[in-house]
């Protein structure tokens, strides 16, 4: 892989690059490899492909370097930082603007991002027999841990119930995103959603961790101890999102994971130069599963995603929007914020 051996029992730090690129200011991307002693699965860990998404990073760390390749069953590969060119900025994007994870597989034509995509899908996806996609909210949003996954494809479903108590929601995922592009080529993927942009969350972290151990246990690919997540099922959910009715400041009045009830009040929107002020409410009984941090909102932002506990074969059949998983939603409302030259929440 990538052009090195990584013998059984060992661990390695290999490197990333994509071919033809601007030869003196490509910078390799570090790519993570435990061997395990013993012979089993390859389950790869991409985190930051939006730059600005950090929780991942430090999951991928805490997996990678705890690890001991003689008494792991086949292989873990991680990518810390798969665009660190965004990271380098704090942007979810690539230098051309472009979103990475609308680019997969990627072509070894075209533009830049499409070829990103392509060379490390080629190098090193397809290497993988399972992989999980870190995640975070974008654009000022946080999410409850949760995993984005394809349940209607058998694969899927599966690696999603050896991910311990974790909430699932059912989602194709975005055209070009990584997850969806590696599930087309036969390798099951899931995405896990933790937590808020350029911020490191200790609990969001934690419990990226812990999922993630529980499926290499389940594997039987490591044998963790006093796992949390060897009993634990996961929770489905379906969801929506409710949008702010008018624009101004938001103040939640609800926190990131609370129960609520039909028509509580999630939260306030307030015009600073009216005083105009509009409750958002909610339309049904259920939990908080991702949120909007305080911050200004065009009318229409999506502000809260509100879950709603189901059985697998109700979440499996509840995908109203397919990119719901990728926050294609949720980037209308950011691209109407720049077009009116606030200043962005990302950049
Ligand atoms: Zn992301």
């Amino acid at each position: 892989m990538l052009g090195a051996e990584v013998l059984p029992g060992t661990s390695a730090r290999l490197a990333w690059s994509v071919k033809d690129s601007l030869a003196g200011i490509s910078v390799p991307t570090p790519v993570l490899v435990v061997h395990g002693k013993n012979p089993g699965p390859k389950v790869c860990l991409t985190a930051a492909l939006h730059g600005d998404e950090l929780n991942g990073i430090e999951v991928v760390r805490r997996i990678l370097y705890d690890l001991q390749p003689d008494k792991l069953s086949g292989t873990v590969i991680g990518v810390p930082i798969v665009n660190l060119q965004g990271f380098r900025r704090a942007s979810r994007y690539l230098p051309d603007r472009r979103d990475l994870n609308r680019y997969f597989p990627g072509r070894p034509t075209g533009s830049s991002a499409a070829r990103i995509a392509h060379s490390f899908f080629e190098e090193v996806i397809v290497h993988c027999n399972y992989l999980v996609d870190l995640h975070t909210g974008s654009f000022r949003r946080t999410n409850l841990p949760q995993l984005r996954a394809d349940l209607t494809t058998p694969t899927v479903a599966e690696m999603s119930r050896n991910m311990g108590a974790i909430v699932v929601l059912q989602s194709r995922g975005a055209r070009g995103s990584l997850r969806r592009a590696a599930v087309d080529a036969g390798i099951p993927a899931v995405t896990v959603e933790a937590g808020e942009p350029l911020n490191i969350e200790p609990d969001a972290v934690q419990q990226g961790v812990q999922s993630v151990e529980s499926l290499l246990n389940k594997l039987s690919m490591y044998p963790y101890k006093g796992l949390w997540a060897r009993k634990s099922e996961p929770v489905y959910y379906r969801s929506r999102w409710v949008r702010v009715p008018a624009g101004g400041i938001l103040i939640n009045r609800v926190r990131l994971g609370e129960r609520i009830k039909k028509d509580q009040m999630l939260g306030i929107v307030t015009d600073p130069i009216t005083n105009a002020s509009h409750e958002v409410r909610a339309p049904h009984t259920g939990r908080v599963i991702g949120m909007a941090l305080n911050q200004v909102m065009l009318p229409g932002f999506a502000a809260y995603h509100l879950g709603y506990q189901a059985t697998v074969e109700e979440a499996a059949g509840d995908d109203p929007e397919e990119a719901v998983g990728d926050d294609a939603e949720v980037e209308e409302s950011e691209d109407a914020l720049e077009s009116l030259s606030l200043p962005s929440p990302v950049m």
